[in-house]
């Protein structure tokens, strides 16, 4: 069966771009991806090519929910309709500047972002990556400019099964052999400890220690959250060894863990020095991401100091400014966690000898499987069968992290066929 690869129909109805012609199916288009793209991804065989709310459609017509949401990137679903609105209403006045220039939406978005995360100020970037890169150079900077550690000797303390992304610094401090090896030489200065263990933090700790980094749930790493209390006494440990305390909260931020960031279910105490944030913050429409801390502590920085082309272009500023009112307006983290709730105890309800465990806070959960029943990745491919999108994490556990506005009556489909597959 054949189709023609059409643009999505909100996106032709603000356009008057021609739809592309060619016709594909899905096997040539996936041919084509494999063929013309480098080998670095191993994507599951569904070629997608709308996507509206939860459900996503392939080129052929079929139709999947989306269990993966992009990682989180899609916290909102795709194609939100104010999102949309905001993304194409600025795509029409102004896109990109650099900030050669000032623009009409940095500003009022960084006040906003401001007011919704409770910080000082904000450093705009893109990608997830880049925004854990401008947290480790402010903290080096801060080591030596206010600290007073000596010349490039400064530590960062961080967890194994982090992931904090892909740059070389970052995979620096990876504990996972796959995203280093080959890689070398890597930067120095990061020290690995066990996430959850405080007094392994409190044992790593040195005069020359500039910050602690850490995701408050690991994702990743296999859906592991940490001991009630932890970030606070974390938080308490740095602020009590003049060390800042870093909380990655690229894929955990805007609701996805039922508060609007997950450092917050440790109360007030553990708020971090420096919150890193990305993917949900572009709607699932954009990149954006950021890192948010004091005047003070951003004050290490001159201007020419770092920086990026893209960040805190309007496009993106714009985007991220309807997504904070989206969450606030949808209440988007207290359906993140009733629904995720409710997700949770259906799991618990599969009767079934393949599932070790769930666990999750929020809308990010994972189905542990016994090693006896197969890799999670088996698992991922039936679902695929039976059109649920999700991702293994970790071997054993499969993530399930859709979208946060999914309705239960959605979530029933997927939980059907995730009982079809997981059950006896
Ligand atoms: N930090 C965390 C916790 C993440 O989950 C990710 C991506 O999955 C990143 C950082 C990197 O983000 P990006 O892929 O946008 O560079």
């Amino acid at each position: 069966m054949t189709t023609h690869v059409q643009t999505p129909a909100t996106a032709q109805s603000r356009s008057a771009s021609a739809a592309p012609t060619r016709t594909y199916t899905n096997a040539e288009l996936a041919a084509l991806e494999h063929k013309f793209t480098a080998p670095n991804y191993d994507p599951l065989r569904a070629v997608l090519t709308t996507g509206n709310g939860v459900w996503v459609h392939d080129v052929e017509g079929r139709k999947y929910l989306d269990m993966l949401a992009g990682y989180s990137a899609l916290s909102f679903g795709h194609q939100h309709p104010r999102i949309m609105d905001a993304f194409f209403n600025q795509a029409k006045r102004l896109t990109v500047v650099s900030r050669a220039f000032e623009n009409d939406q940095l500003g009022p978005m960084a006040q906003e972002l401001c007011a919704f995360t409770g910080f000082e100020q904000v450093l705009p970037m893109n990608t997830g990556a880049e925004a854990i890169e401008s947290a480790i150079k402010t903290a080096r900077k801060w080591a030596y400019l206010k600290k007073g550690v000596a010349k490039d000797q400064a530590e960062i303390i961080a967890c194994t099964a982090n992931f904090h992304g892909r740059t070389t610094t970052v995979i620096s401090m990876s504990s996972t052999p796959q995203y280093k090896d080959f890689f070398g030489p890597l930067t120095p200065g990061f020290k690995l400890i066990p996430f959850g263990d405080l007094n392994a933090l409190k044992n790593a700790i040195t005069k020359n220690t500039c910050a602690f980094l850490v995701e408050p749930l690991q994702a990743e790493g296999g859906v592991h959250i940490p001991p009630e209390g932890y970030l606070r006494e974390c938080a308490q440990v740095c602020k009590q060894n003049n060390v800042l305390f870093i909380c990655d909260e690229v894929q955990t931020g805007f609701g996805r863990t039922g508060k609007d960031f997950a450092w917050q279910w440790d109360g007030e105490s553990a708020r971090p020095d420096i919150l890193a944030l990305g993917k949900a913050l572009g709607g699932g429409v954009y990149p954006i991401s950021a890192i948010l801390s004091s005047r003070e502590i951003f004050s290490v920085f001159k201007a020419g100091d770092h920086g990026s082309t893209f960040g805190g272009n309007p496009l993106g500023a714009a985007v991220a400014r309807e997504v904070i009112k989206v969450m606030r307006d949808e209440k988007i983290s207290e359906r993140a966690e009733k629904t995720g709730q409710w997700i949770r105890e259906h799991l618990r309800a599969i009767k079934s000898r393949k599932i070790k465990e769930i666990r999750g806070r929020g809308m990010l959960n994972g189905i542990e499987v016994h090693p006896e029943a197969g890799d999670a990745h088996h698992f991922v491919e039936l679902l695929l069968k039976e059109c649920v999108l999700c991702k293994e994490t970790a071997k054993q556990v499969i993530r399930i992290t859709p979208p946060i506005v999914i309705t239960q009556e959605e979530a029933e489909w997927g939980l059907e066929r995730i009982a079809k597959v997981l059950g006896d």
